[in-house]
């Protein structure tokens, strides 16, 4: 590949960047798939664009809408033919939320994950720490109370908050 070509190669991967980054995440739409840690890498391969994607945990419905919504957008924006490419290992964890993502979760009215408790890094360890407590996201008050174990989604519980009276969802560290 010639300097002129893998310029022109690097500049079409950063629109399609650009592009993806437009580009919400179905379950909740007020964060894109870039913000939500999804989109590992775009590349060029035989001038097709690969688009690697991670999903959030396997098996979510989204996965496939996700994936479809990734290549349209590419091929939208007039960026030639995109391919997906599901890498599913390492597995995808709330870690990888950017910091615009977890302010657009918080403003949504979800509670964004917090780090990994490390037990679940450490799978060997057997004592359980007591989980830190959730801040409400509409008015901060760390008195809530976990109603359900799951929300909407799999991936998120029902809280309520003790001083606002508000349920709210938590994105779960995974
Ligand atoms: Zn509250």
């Amino acid at each position: 590949m010639s300097a002129l070509e893998k310029r022109a190669a690097s500049a079409r991967v950063q629109a399609a960047w650009a592009a993806l980054a437009r580009v919400q995440d179905p379950e909740i739409p007020v964060i894109s798939l870039c913000d939500l840690g999804v989109v590992r890498d775009v590349r060029e391969a035989g001038g097709v664009l690969e688009i690697v994607l991670t999903p959030t945990y396997s098996g979510c419905p989204a996965t496939e809408v996700i994936a479809q919504d990734a290549r349209t957008a590419v091929e939208a924006a007039g960026l030639g033919p995109a391919a997906t490419v599901l890498q599913r290992a390492p597995a995808w964890t709330t870690d990888w939320i950017s910091p615009a993502g977890r302010a657009a979760l918080r403003a949504y009215g979800i509670a964004p994950p917090g780090p990994v408790p490390p037990e679940q890094a450490q799978p060997i360890c057997v004592t359980r720490r007591r989980q830190p407590p959730v801040p409400c996201p509409r008015c901060a008050s760390r008195r809530t109370e976990r109603i359900a174990p799951f929300g909407s989604t799999p991936c998120k519980a029902l809280y309520r908050c003790l001083d606002c009276r508000e349920p709210f969802e938590h994105f779960k560290p995974i």
